[in-house]
């Protein structure tokens, strides 16, 4: 039981569908860009990033090399 409590909190908010910084729902936060083929560019309203990734039908934190694709991208 106590190995339950201690799996990061974090991975259990996004296991949910929810921002670890302000918990509120991802799947309503905007969609603002698209990665790849399966999977997309999800922006919180706390400006946290993430990935969704529509195979897994999954969030992650995106890391700073998606967000700097996506940046590169935005500029094109
Ligand atoms: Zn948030």
């Amino acid at each position: 039981m106590i190995k339950k409590i201690l799996k990061p909190f974090q991975e259990v908010l996004l296991q949910r569908k929810l921002c670890v910084g302000c918990t509120s729902q991802l799947d309503k936060a905007d969609r603002i860009g698209i990665l790849t083929k399966n999977s997309d560019l999800v922006e919180c309203k706390c400006k946290r990033r993430y990935v969704f990734d529509r195979k897994l039908n999954q969030y992650r934190r995106a890391s700073l090399q998606e967000d700097r694709q996506y940046i590169k991208n935005l500029k094109k």
